[in-house]
Order: structure tokens, then sequence, then C-alpha cells
């Protein structure tokens, strides 16, 4: 079977490579209907993430399952199902309390990549969520963006503490920010600021729910957002690009007392002491914890009450992998979907 490997920083190829089976009585193989390229593979890509030999890629994954190890009750051959990047007991302490992206028993979701044919995943009774059907060809784009992006940005929104009457920003026009703006929507927020200044990202949060667009960034995007919160800031920030510059934008346009939900993953970040301390700013985030949300995250997509799969603007075959990631990688895409 079909497999993208990243060989070296800017190299992704397509490779044959024998085909998944069940290692563990928990384990579970899908047949993918749909897989795509992540934000954080570029990470590698550009050479800022080492690569520790070559990468089979890819994290986010929706398909059928075609095998199931022994010891698997929850899902069966020929169920559509949706996972996520980490795999998780679901039953453990951690999991319990809605932190399975930190599970005591946490392993890579996708241990041998998901931008292929076919795919292992772990822990499959606590990873891997059933739709109540066969979705139709329309709606798998959007159960795939559940499988990372949507839950990323929905973690980031409930980190944020959005809700309604709350004023939120979003710092990142990424996928994942731009479905925090949808998260922040659907959560009942009043106001949703999303900070970005290229047009077609613009329009996408206009559609998904933003209210205002900024365009500055740094210390002006700051000021922006205080002069459209009365000097304040916003309620709740959603950080989701993971560096220096973005980490401070969404910090300092955080009210006193109000709360900022960090999802990119930090790379270099260095935050001052004494100015959180003096910030009164609640922040939490991390690897979102995407079981949490993904059951609440199927069945709105399920009853069509949000369309997330609409941030993939570019789809090509598999096969095309490297031109995906080239895509991304000068920002033509938003995100790039992948059919097996
Ligand atoms: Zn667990």
């Amino acid at each position: 079977m079909r497999v993208a490997v990243m060989s070296a920083p800017g190299e992704v190829r397509i490779e044959d490579r024998p085909k998944p089976r069940i290692v563990e009585p928990t384990d579970a193989v899908l047949r993918l209907a749909a897989t795509c390229i992540c934000g954080s593979d570029l990470w590698p890509y550009r050479g800022v993430e080492a690569l520790d030999g070559p990468r089979p890629m890819g994290h986010e994954y929706a398909g059928v399952v075609e095998e199931v190890g022994d010891d698997v009750t929850t899902v069966k051959s020929g169920q559509f199902v949706v996972g996520s990047f980490f795999a998780s007991d679901n039953t453990c302490a951690t999991c319990q309390a809605g932190y399975q992206s930190s599970c005591e028993h946490r392993q890579p979701g996708a241990p041998d990549g998901a931008q292929a044919q076919r795919m292992r995943v772990p822990l499959a009774d606590g990873t891997l969520v059933a739709t109540p059907g066969i979705p139709d060809a329309d709606m798998v784009p959007s159960l795939l963006a559940a499988s990372d992006v949507l839950g990323t940005g929905w973690f980031a929104a409930v980190a944020a503490e959005v809700g309604p009457g709350k004023t939120v920003a979003v710092v990142g026009d990424g996928a994942v920010g731009l479905l925090g703006v949808m998260a922040a929507q659907q959560l009942g927020a009043e106001r949703i600021i999303a900070m970005s200044r290229h047009e077609p990202r613009q329009k996408l949060a206009l559609e998904f729910g933003a209210t205002d667009i900024v365009e500055e960034r740094g210390d002006e995007g700051v000021a922006r957002i205080k002069d459209l919160t009365d000097g304040l800031g916003a309620h709740s920030v959603i950080e989701a690009v993971g560096t220096q510059e973005s980490m401070m934008q969404a910090i300092r346009a955080t009210r006193p007392g109000g709360h900022t939900g960090y999802v990119g993953v930090n790379h270099g970040v260095q935050l001052p002491g004494e100015e959180l301390f003096f910030s009164h700013v609640h922040l939490h985030g991390g690897p979102a914890p995407v079981r949490r949300f993904l059951p609440d995250l199927i069945d709105r997509i399920w009853n069509r009450q949000i369309d997330p799969g609409k941030v993939f603007d570019v789809e090509l075959p598999l096969d095309q992998a490297a031109d995906g990631y080239r895509a991304m990688d000068e920002r033509r895409a938003i995100k790039v979907l992948l059919r097996p």
C-alpha cells in the first residue's frame, strides 16, 4: 500500500510499504476514506523540527474499519470511524477527566502514518468513535476535520472559556484558528475577532461566524483588539500558531481575568514570568484532547449543523502529496485533503 514518507526537510515521496496488520489485540486496521496534511507537518518540512530518519507522515484520519484485534469490543469491521492523533484508553483517571491526549497509556494514534491507504490504530476501543452509519461522500471532509483541526480549535475555545456574551479573539488564520472561530460561534460567543491578513482566510472566518477582522499583528494587533473592547482586551483569546510572537500577542490581547487557550504547538516560546504575574490572565492549552469532543462534533456534523470540511481548499490524490506539502508551505492552500 502507498504511504507518504518525509525523507528530509522539503522532501516527501510516496513509498510502497506492506499493508498494516494487527500487532496488539487492542489494534484496529482502517481503510482510509480521506486524510490530510497538518500545519504541524510543516515544522519538520521546514527543518524547524528534527527528523530522525524517514518518517511516514500524517495523523488525521477517517475511514472504514477493516479488521480488529481480539480484545476490541466497541468498533467492528465495516463501521466508519474517526480517531485522533493520540491513541488513548479512555478509561484511566486522566482520560476520565477529559485529558485523553495525556492518557497514562498514550501512544501515537497513527504509528505508521495516516497519509496512506490503510493504517493501524492502537487502543481502538478508547481511540475510535463510530459514526451512526456510512457517511455521504460530501460529509467525509468534515468528519476528517473533526480528527484534528476541528477538535483542536474546539479545545482552544473551551480552554479559553468561550461562552455566551463573551468577546473572543483568534490569533492564527490556519485551519485550527478558522475552526476556533467556528467553535466560538457554536459555543455562543457574542463577538468573534479573527486576526488575519489573507483575504480568502478572512472570508472563511466571516463565513464561520467572525464578526470583526483585524489585519494588524504583534503589538499593533493587540492595540486594535483593545480599541475594539473598550481598552480591556478580549475575554477569551484562542492562540493557534505556537510562536513567541503569537503567544505574546494572545496573552496581551486578553483582558485581566480573561482566558487564553493555546493550541499552536510551541516552538522556542519563552514566557516572561513578571508580565504573566501582573497580567491576571488564565492560560490553558496543550495538545487537544480531541477524543473528549469527538462524539459531540460527529453529532453536529452528522446533523449538518456545521461544515468544518470547508477548510480543505485543495484536494489531491495521495500520490501527489508532495505538491500538497508545497502548497501548504507556500500558503497557497489553507489545508490539503488527500484521497488515498
Ligand atoms: Zn487513559
